[in-house]
């Protein structure tokens, strides 16, 4: 019990030890200081995510661990993460000047935009996402492995949705420097939301699916089933992808065609631009629906459309992204004015094609 509210603390250490200690690479980002020089970025998600899992496996390879360790304290884990997700946030948001909004407020939305440590080799946001993404993707492993360990058998269905799940790290990992022109980045601060979402949220309720059907009979799922599941997901990631590597070759150049071929096509007001062709002219957030695919793909991988309880993950997605867009719409259309009006003429719908 305690070894397993402390064991998110000790992977959090570790996360953070191995960020520090691993090379890395120096990024410009998109956010700006206070002489409107770019942020700078120490970036090394990938070989954090896979030395951490590496060491993982030396661990059950000596029998220093069963390979379903974190299952088998998963309760206990999630209430040592939710702990430190609170104290995490106190700790960063009360020694903070108040914003002048209400302290509740201040908690919840943060008071410091952009906290970092070691001369910035430590960002929070960063790091946040990437302990996660690391624990995300150890609970993933560890929950199937216990399908595996308790039945004597890893079904399809929960192998597919590991895979999609790991993919669906390994992506972010990759992609991270593209991480570092969203809005999170550019236009948030660090308190509850984020510090707890990213500790004890994000590792724990993205493998919500397979927390409840791992210890089940292998549900037997149709062929076609699971071949529905990994075509929804990759539409997804194509969409997601696709729209967030076209707005970032924009952003650093609007004259290069992304993946070689999309010609950009913009509106201006002279000064500023906006991409309108491509995935930014189907949607003005195609990449949320994107990421709401990748989730039902992931889901449906489970084999049992039937269970409500799956279906959390993707619902999630919504009540998350709907009010984002909302907000980012706000946002642009005060930061863009007319030339916001022009572009929502042209690109008329905001998520779904054809549909809202
Ligand atoms: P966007 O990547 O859509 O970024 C919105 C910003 O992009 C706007 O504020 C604006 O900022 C700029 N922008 C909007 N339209 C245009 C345009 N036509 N041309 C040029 N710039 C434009 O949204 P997010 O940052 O919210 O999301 C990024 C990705 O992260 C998405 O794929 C999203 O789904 C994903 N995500 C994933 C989550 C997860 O848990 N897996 C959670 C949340 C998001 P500017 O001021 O720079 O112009």
């Amino acid at each position: 019990m305690i070894l397993g509210f402390f064991l998110p603390w000790i992977a959090y250490g570790a996360i953070l030890a191995l960020h520090v200690a691993l090379p890395g690479r120096w990024i410009d980002g998109y956010v700006r200081d206070d002489q409107g020089r770019p942020l700078r970025y120490r970036l090394n998600g990938l070989v954090v995510l896979v030395v951490a899992v590496g060491i993982a496996v030396v661990l059950v390879a000596v029998g220093a661990a069963p390979a379903d360790e974190l299952w088998r304290h998963r309760w206990a884990e999630l209430a040592g993460a939710c702990v430190l997700g609170l104290l995490f946030t106190a700790a960063l948001v009360l020694p903070a000047p108040p914003t002048g909004k209400p302290l509740l407020a201040d908690l919840y939305l943060g008071r410091r935009e952009n906290p970092r440590w070691r001369g910035g080799t430590v960002d929070a946001k960063m790091w946040l996402y990437l302990a996660g993404a690391v624990l995300l993707e150890l609970n993933v492993l560890s929950f199937a492995a216990h399908q595996e360990r308790a039945s004597g058998h890893l079904s399809a269905a929960v192998a597919l949705s590991a895979g999609l799940l790991t993919y669906f790290v390994v992506d972010y990992l990759t992609f991270e420097h593209v991480h570092l022109y969203t809005y999170d980045l550019f236009a948030e601060r660090v308190g509850f939301k984020l510090s707890f979402g990213c500790l004890a949220f994000y590792p724990y309720f993205y493998c919500v699916g397979l927390w409840a059907r791992a210890d089940e009979p292998d549900p037997h799922a149709p062929v076609w089933l699971l071949v529905l599941a990994g075509v929804v997901f990759a539409a997804g990631w194509t969409l997601a992808r696709g729209a967030n590597m076209q707005k970032y070759v924009f952003k650093r150049d609007p004259t290069v065609r992304a993946f070689g071929l999309l010609q950009p096509r913009a509106v201006s007001d002279g000064e500023r631009t906006l991409l309108c062709s491509g995935f930014w002219g189907a949607a003005r957030h195609i990449n949320y629906l994107g990421e709401i695919l990748m989730a039902v793909g992931i889901t449906l991988a489970l084999g049992a459309p039937g269970d409500p309880v799956l279906w959390l993950y993707p619902l999630y997605y919504v009540v998350l992204l709907v009010p984002r867009q909302i907000d980012d719409d706000r946002r642009c259309a005060a930061k863009y004015g007319a030339l916001w009006d022009q572009y929502r003429a042209r690109t008329r719908w905001r998520i779904v094609p054809g549909i809202y």
